[in-house]
């Protein structure tokens, strides 16, 4: 992919520009983070082979600066000051910076000191998996990588159980069967997607239990990148189903107070709130 107009010699206002590259396949870069890239002074990047690589491939080289929220202090207030004369794209080495990647402490510096922050969005590899899982869409929880350790695992797990969402999680091949595992004791009876080298040649994506997964993944040891994730629990009401579709339906056969009972119980919702609703619908 080859850029269709130089612009390197138009700068860019100064301030802070966070720009998400392709998660695996080159062509979900967009234009205008292309332009974006070509016409800044300056690059923060996790790793400065990474990113020489990533704008080699689009045509152009750029001063690059290594960058992780770990940086000491110094090196962070020396990237903000340049941000007042000169344009720094924040780029991670794949995916949309902040989302399990540095950026965030120097978000958040930039715009206490009035820096003008912009957003460019693209690829992100929780996003992408939740749009081709077919799993409920309409509430979901990014839970970023679980801990390693068993304890902290299901404790993390265990607060996670009631809810009422789809959980995403950011996982790795070698840890994956384990953490199946782990899921089909905290979480039982979940519909559970596994999705693997998601944009790249051998994307797949699974679901099953975390039983039949852990299954197939000890049988097939899964290579790549993974997202992990969990459907909501069975009384979260089905994505195309809202409350006064359930309040509806309840109110066909039960008085207004059994009916908000119901559906407070089948949504967690609150039960007077959910009364005071049935009554609104059961008016003539
Ligand atoms: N910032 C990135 C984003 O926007 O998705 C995520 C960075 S995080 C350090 C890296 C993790 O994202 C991987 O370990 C994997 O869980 C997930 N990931 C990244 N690319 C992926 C891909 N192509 N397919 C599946 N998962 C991916």
């Amino acid at each position: 992919m080859r850029v269709a107009h130089n612009l390197s010699d138009q700068r860019l206002s100064p301030g802070l520009y966070i720009v998400a590259t392709p998660i695996g396949n080159l062509g979900d870069m967009t234009v205008r983070a292309i332009e974006v890239l070509q016409r800044c002074d300056l690059v923060a990047c996790e790793d400065t082979r990474v990113t020489g690589k990533l704008l080699k491939h689009l045509g152009f080289s750029k001063r690059l600066w290594r960058y992780d929220d770990y940086s000491d202090e110094t090196a962070r207030a020396r990237l903000l000051a340049l941000m007042q004369d000169s344009a720094v794209a924040l780029v991670s080495d794949a995916g949309t910076p902040l989302v399990s990647d540095p950026g965030y402490r120097l978000v958040r510096d930039a715009r206490e000191a009035g820096i003008a922050v912009t957003s460019l969005p693209g690829a992100c590899a929780a996003i992408t998996a939740l749009t081709l899982s077919g799993l409920p869409n309409d509430r979901f929880l990014f839970a970023g990588f679980l801990p390693t350790k068993e304890k902290a695992r299901a404790d993390v797990l265990a607060g996670l159980a009631s809810v009422p969402a789809t959980l995403v999680f950011y996982e790795t091949g070698p840890r994956l069967v384990k953490t199946l595992v782990a899921l089909a004791a905290a979480l039982p009876g979940r519909e559970v997607s596994v999705a693997r080298e998601l944009t790249k040649l051998h994307e797949e994506c699974r679901t099953g239990s975390p039983e039949e997964l852990a299954a197939h993944y000890t049988a097939h040891p899964p290579r790549g990148e993974i997202v992990l994730l969990v459907g909501p629990p069975s009384s979260a009401p089905p994505g195309d189903l809202d409350p006064d579709t359930l309040l509806r339906e309840a109110l066909a056969t039960l008085k207004p107070s059994q009916a908000a009972a119901q559906v407070a119980k089948a949504t967690r919702l609150d039960r007077k709130v959910l009364y005071a609703r049935a009554l609104e619908l059961g008016r003539p």
